[in-house]
């Protein structure tokens, strides 16, 4: 698969272009509490700002659904945007209303506008022609650099990509790139990560992975589910019994693969999600009936970190535990180490697991982090992405 990139936008002195970006970042206190996907997409604005383009930047943020609500309105964004940038940025009051064409209608080489929130607008999740439209009629480019939304067939992901001159950003470009080299050609031993809450929201990214990889060690709330379809009891911990036969299927390939699907071996059970409960570790074969499993334990770190260390290309998706509780955090913290101090190629995905990472200080220590959760995941399948297939190379 070949993207069109900034190159093939040709000069773009002069030119108005509408940069789709995902500022969908965690906001505290009307702040941006972390700023990873802005500055993720700096390289684009600033490419393009350096050639002497203005910018039209458009975002969602949170699930307003087609309507005005306050505490997803994007102005503390515009704000750190402009600190990073170190320009001004004007952040009008909605998407493409009479300011946002007033504005837009008069920007400069150099200037930065802030579409208010894509998401305000009814069209933009369903994609109506009028409002692809009326987006694709304040700018002369198409820019994506929104990874983050590219399995999403909105009007801002594809209804202006057929509307104007479109390319990929380089965050776009760059998350194609790495995600493209895992699908076709990884380095081997591949070794995959998963964990976070759910079975059913991995199950496709479960499936494929473990068609391709080496090794796929599971934690977090999913392993329950895979060590209860084996017969195991796991007390109180989620389970998905709906899934049972979806990861018997995975073991039964694992096995004709000569893959390695890896569990827990050891767990921190505690009473319920709490910080403040008594927790212990417990071998998986001996997991009370009343206590829940929240963390993977030290011996499965120690396990995890030996298959691990052994790789060339290792993806991570996916909190080992209740990472956000300081007692079931460890887990994952282990994990993420041994991640990060091997020397494989190093992929990172999922909104939460990029949260722990931040939150322990290894943001520089692996060598992608993909600022997209589902898309990623969906790339990895195997699917068509439309925010992608509208970029092609034709
Ligand atoms: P990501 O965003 O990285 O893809 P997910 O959204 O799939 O990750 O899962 C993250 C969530 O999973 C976290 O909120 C974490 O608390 C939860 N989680 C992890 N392990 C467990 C567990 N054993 N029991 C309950 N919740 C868990
Ligand atoms: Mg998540």
């Amino acid at each position: 698969m070949r993207l069109r990139t900034l190159e093939s936008l040709g000069d773009v002195a002069g030119k108005r272009v509408f940069v789709r970006v995902d500022f969908n970042v965690p906001l505290e206190d009307g702040r941006v509490a972390d700023d990873l996907r802005i500055r993720a997409t700096l390289p684009t604005l600033t490419e393009l700002l350096e050639g002497g383009a203005s910018l039209v930047l458009a975002s969602h943020l949170g699930r307003p659904k087609g309507q005005v609500v306050e505490k997803y309105r994007l102005g503390p964004v515009g704000d750190r945007v402009a600190e990073l940038l170190g320009r001004d940025v004007a952040a009008v009051g909605d998407v493409v209303g009479d300011e946002a064409r007033a504005v837009c209608g008069h920007v400069e080489p150099g200037e930065v506008v802030l579409l208010e929130n894509l998401r305000f607008e009814p069209g933009e999740e369903a994609n109506a022609p009028e409002f692809a439209d009326a987006l694709a009629s304040l700018a002369d480019l198409y820019v994506d650099d929104a990874f983050g939304v590219a399995h999403r067939e909105h009007a801002s992901v594809v209804g202006v990509a057929e509307r104007l001159p479109s390319a990929a950003g380089r965050l776009l470009q760059r998350e194609v790139e790495v995600l493209s080299k895992l699908l076709e050609g990884p380095d081997e031993p591949y070794v995959a990560v998963l964990g976070g809450a759910k079975v059913s929201d991995k199950l496709g990214a479960i499936s494929a992975l473990v068609a391709r990889v080496d090794a796929l060690l599971i934690g977090g709330a999913m392993a329950f589910t895979f060590l209860a379809a084996e017969g195991v009891d796991v007390g109180k911990s989620l389970v998905e019994p709906d899934r049972f036969d979806d990861v018997r299927a995975a073991q039964k390939l694992a096995t004709e693969r000569g893959a390695l699907i890896q569990l827990p071996e050891d767990v921190v059970v505690a009473p319920e999600v709490r910080a403040d409960v008594e927790r212990r570790t417990v071998g998986v074969d001996a997991i009370p009936r009343d206590m829940m499993g929240l963390d993977v334990g030290p011996r499965t770190v120690e396990e995890f970190a030996r298959t691990v260390a052994d790789a060339r290309t290792i993806l991570w998706n996916g909190p080992m535990g209740v990472f956000e509780l300081e007692p079931f955090s460890a887990g994952t913290r282990g994990v993420a180490r041994a991640v990060a101090g091997s020397k494989a190629f190093t992929v990172v995905g999922g909104g939460d697991s990029l949260l722990a990472v931040n939150r322990l200080g290894l943001e520089g220590s692996f060598d992608h982090l993909s600022t997209g959760g589902g898309a990623s995941l969906e790339f990895l399948e195997g699917k068509e992405l439309p925010g992608i297939a509208v970029l092609e190379e034709r």
